[in-house]
C-alpha cells in the first residue's frame, strides 16, 4: 500500500467502524463520484499537484463501435501477444480469424469468443468482403507473404495493419503502399516500438534538448535462436536474418529519436561456417548510421548470442538508458547527468502500458477518424530501403551514401 493511502483508507474504515450503514452514510462528494462529462467517467484528480496525476480512468468504446479486426496467421505473434492485446484495446476488437490450420482456429475462436463462421482459410480471404464487422486486417504471417495478403485485403475495401518487416524488397514494399493508396484504405506497419511509452519519452527529451546535444545512439537487439527448420531460416521467406527480424528495432529507433534520415551506412555481417541454420540468411550484424546532424549510431543485431535489447543515448550533458528497450515488457528509463558537484542517476517511473494494445487502438482511431497512422507504409518502405542499403554495404565492404525518401515517413504522433 503506498503511504498516500493510509488517510483515506482509515477514513473509510473509521467510517463503517461508527456503523454509518445504508441510508446512514453521508453523501458522497463529487470528488469521490466523479461525473459524466461528454460520455465519458471523470473523476477530479484526489491528490494534490506535486504527485503526478493518476492518469484516469480508461474509457473503452461499447464493442459494437470499434473497429473489427481480422488476424491473418496464428502464428507466436498472434496467439501470445497481439489477441491477449486486444482484452486492453479500448478502440478495437478481434471479429474474425484467417489461418490454415482449422484445428487451431477453432480453439483460438472459441478462446476469444469469435464465431467458427468467422474462421476463414488464406483462399478464402475475399469472404471477408461479406463481413461489415471486419473493417481492418492484422498481417502476421511470414515476411514473404505480406504483400500478397495487403494486395487482397486493399482489393476487398480493408485497411491493414501489417507486422514489421513490411517485405521482404523494395519493390514489394512500393506495390503495397500503391495498392493501399488505390483502395483508397489505410496501410499502418507494426513499428510497436513507436508506441511504447519509454520511448515516447525518450523521443521527447531528445527533442526537448534538456541534455544538450545528441551525439551517439548505441543499439543492440541480440537473442539466441534455436534449430531450424523454420521459416526465419529461409531467405525466400524471411528476406534476410537478424537483421530484417531484431536489427530493424535498431535501425529504426536511430531514425525515429534523431528524426531525421541516415546519409550514410556501413555494415558488416557474420554467420558461422557450417551452421545450416545461416547458409541463407545472416546470424549476425553489426551497422553504423551517420545522420546529417552528425549523430552516429551504433547498431548490433544476432541470431546467435544471449539476448540482449538495450539502448543508450549519449548527449553533451548526460545519458539516457533504456533497459529491455526493445523487448515485449520491462522497459525502465534511466538518465545520467551532473547534479551539483556529483554524478546522479535518475529513473523517471513510466506506468507500462501494453504496447501492442497502443498500436492496435491508434491504428484503429486512424480508421475511425480519416487519419494518417504515425507509422504508415512509407515508414516500412525506408527502413527496406536502408536494410538493402546495409547488406549492399556489407558485400562491398565499405561505407554506403544514402539518399533521402521523397517525402516524410511518418504521420501525425500518437496521443
Ligand atoms: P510464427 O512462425 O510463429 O507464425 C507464423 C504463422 O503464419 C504460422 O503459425 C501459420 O499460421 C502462418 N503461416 C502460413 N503459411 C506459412 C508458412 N508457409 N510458413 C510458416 N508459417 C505460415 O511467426 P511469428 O508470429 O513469430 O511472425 C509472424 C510475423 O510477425 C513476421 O512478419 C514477424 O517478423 C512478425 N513478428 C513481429 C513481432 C513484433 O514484436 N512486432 C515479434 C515476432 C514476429 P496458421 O497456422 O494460422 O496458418
Amino acid at each position: 500500500m503506498a503511504d498516500h493511502d493510509l488517510p483515506r483508507r482509515g477514513f473509510v474504515l473509521g467510517a463503517a467502524a461508527l456503523g454509518a450503514g445504508g441510508a446512514g452514510y453521508p453523501p458522497p462528494s463529487p470528488i469521490d463520484t466523479g461525473r459524466v462529462e461528454g460520455g465519458r467517467v471523470q473523476f477530479p484528480d484526489w491528490r494534490a499537484p506535486a504527485d503526478p496525476p493518476a492518469g484516469g480512468a480508461p474509457q473503452p468504446l461499447p464493442p459494437g463501435e470499434r473497429v473489427g479486426f481480422a488476424i491473418i496467421g496464428l502464428g507466436r505473434i498472434a496467439l501470445e501477444e497481439v489477441l491477449p492485446a486486444f482484452a486492453e484495446a479500448k478502440e478495437a476488437r478481434p471479429v474474425a480469424l484467417v489461418s490454415g490450420s482449422p484445428e487451431k482456429a477453432r480453439v483460438v475462436a472459441a478462446q476469444y469468443g469469435i464465431p467458427e463462421s468467422a474462421i476463414h482459410g488464406y483462399g478464402a480471404l475475399e469472404r471477408l468482403r461479406e463481413t461489415p464487422a471486419v473493417q481492418a486486417v492484422y498481417i502476421a504471417l511470414p515476411n514473404a507473404m505480406h504483400r500478397e495478403f495487403t494486395e487482397r485485403a486493399a482489393a476487398i475495401g480493408r485497411h491493414v495493419l501489417c507486422e514489421k518487416p513490411m517485405a521482404n524488397s523494395l519493390a514489394d514494399c512500393q506495390a503495397m503502399t500503391g495498392a493501399c493508396e488505390r483502395a483508397g484504405v489505410r496501410l499502418m506497419i507494426a513499428y510497436r516500438a513507436q508506441y511504447q511509452p519509454h520511448h515516447r519519452a525518450t523521443i521527447a527529451l531528445v527533442r526537448s534538448g534538456e541534455l544538450g546535444r545528441l551525439r551517439f545512439i548505441e543499439a543492440a537487439n541480440t537473442q539466441a535462436n534455436g534449430p531450424g527448420p523454420q521459416w526465419r531460416y529461409s531467405r525466400e521467406m524471411a528476406g534476410g536474418g537478424a537483421l530484417p527480424d531484431i536489427g530493424l528495432y535498431c535501425l529504426n529507433a536511430a531514425r525515429y529519436l534523431t528524426g531525421e534520415e541516415p546519409v550514410q551506412a556501413f555494415a558488416s555481417i557474420f554467420s558461422p561456417a557450417g551452421d545450416a541454420r545461416f547458409a541463407e540468411v545472416e546470424e549476425s550484424i553489426a551497422f553504423q548510421l551517420r545522420f546529417p546532424s552528425g549523430v552516429i549510431a551504433q547498431c548490433l543485431s544476432s541470431y546467435g548470442t544471449y539476448e540482449n535489447r538495450s539502448l543508450r543515448l549519449h548527449f553533451e550533458r548526460g545519458s539516457i538508458e533504456v533497459p529491455h528497450a526493445f523487448a515485449y515488457r520491462g522497459q525502465r528509463l534511466v538518465l545520467q547527468r551532473r547534479a551539483g558537484e556529483v554524478g546522479a542517476e535518475e529513473e523517471r517511473i513510466i506506468r507500462p502500458k501494453n504496447q501492442f494494445a497502443q498500436e492496435i487502438d491508434h491504428f484503429a482511431a486512424c480508421i475511425r477518424e480519416g487519419r494518417r497512422p504515425h507509422t504508415p507504409g512509407e515508414e516500412g518502405v525506408q527502413d527496406q530501403a536502408l536494410m538493402e542499403a546495409l547488406y549492399r554495404s556489407a558485400q562491398e565492404g565499405g561505407p554506403v551514401r544514402l539518399e533521402p525518401p521523397p517525402g516524410p515517413t511518418r504521420g501525425p504522433d500518437p496521443a
